[in-house]
């Protein structure tokens, strides 16, 4: 086992907080939602731009003059309750859903964005993974359902049974194009501005770090950072070897969001609580600290699961005071 490879395993399976994360409170508006059991909250973080949460899990609900943008849209059974809540915090409808990555707790909703009216967009290398994701998983399971109604049509000829079965066959095939067209209605290939009253929205796409795709958005006039998955803030990231993702690409990522920020950015991390620049700082250096640390157990020819014994940074990095 290579030590990429072994890093990434270890940033996997670890899920445990080991920075003392320092939630800043930046606003006083907080909106909470239940319904079917689902919590989506929204919380202010300046005028026109909100942060909503679900398990840990957050969206950004930009509020402009005459409609409002979603970067991400959670999964499946939060979305109707987030478009709820993003839909009161503006007398303006949500008209744009921007996914950051294909994940099904960021993309999950797509469906019910598009049935809603929402115009789901996201990078085209996005969308192939969604559709290897998703689609892998459905095209397999309908294939083996057409190929023994296949067979079954075959031995039940033009009989009555026959013709349901040739119901049954077609009715299987327009499913398929229904989730065909509940996919992201558009798409985009490299990095862009969405030049906005008032704000400028600056999407940037990066190879190979989280996944094989990841898209942030800075909201340059707010000074809002939206990282999707390239940050989770208070725990070790998740890398998606089988999706191209590496501890290489995700650290050359936030050095590239570093760049972007100074003291007064405010970051909304994928998951875990809103960050300033020097905590997205610190998560580099534990990141790489641990890179290192895994790198040297490597060398020394330790097992996985004896690297795993050690828990890593929690031992070896020192805590935020
Ligand atoms: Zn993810
Ligand atoms: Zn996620």
């Amino acid at each position: 086992m290579n030590h990429r490879l072994l890093i990434s395993l270890i940033c996997g399976i670890l899920s445990t907080t080991f920075i003392a994360a320092q939630e800043t409170n930046q606003g006083s508006s907080d909106s909470k939602i239940q319904n079917d059991g689902v919590f989506v909250s929204a919380k202010k973080i300046k005028d026109s731009l909100y942060y909503l949460s679900y398990k840990n899990t957050n969206a950004v609900a930009f509020l402009g003059r005459d409609y409002t943008i979603l970067i991400d849209g959670f999964d499946a059974k939060a979305a109707p309750q987030a478009l709820t809540t993003a839909g009161r915090l503006s007398l303006n409808p949500v008209r744009f859903v921007i996914n950051t990555h294909h994940h099904k707790d960021h993309t999950g909703g797509n469906d019910y964005y598009s049935d809603s009216g929402v115009t789901v967009l996201c990078n085209k290398q996005v969308y192939n993974n969604i559709w290897d994701d998703v689609n892998a998983e459905v095209l397999s399971d309908l294939k083996k359902q057409r190929s023994e109604l296949t067979q079954a049509m075959k031995s039940a000829g033009k009989s009555e049974r026959g013709k349901k079965l040739g119901a049954k066959y077609n009715r299987l095939s327009e499913q398929n194009m229904d989730r065909e067209l509940s996919y992201p209605a558009m798409t985009f290939s490299d990095d862009f501005n969405m030049n906005l009253i008032n704000e400028s929205i600056l999407f940037k796409s990066v190879s190979k770090s989280h996944t094989s795709l990841d898209v942030y958005a800075y909201f340059e006039n707010n000074n809002v950072l939206a990282t999707g998955d390239l940050y989770f803030n208070g725990k070790y990231p998740f890398i998606d070897e089988d999706f191209k993702g590496s501890i290489d690409g995700y650290l050359k990522a936030i050095d590239e969001m570093i760049a972007l920020c100074n003291n007064d950015t405010v970051i909304v991390p994928g998951h875990g609580p809103i960050a300033s620049k020097s905590d997205l700082e610190s998560y580099k250096r534990m990141l790489e600290y641990t890179q290192k640390g895994v790198q040297m157990d490597y060398l020394l020819g330790k097992t996985l699961e004896e690297v795993l014994l050690y828990r890593a940074a929690e031992k070896r990095y020192p805590r935020k005071k």
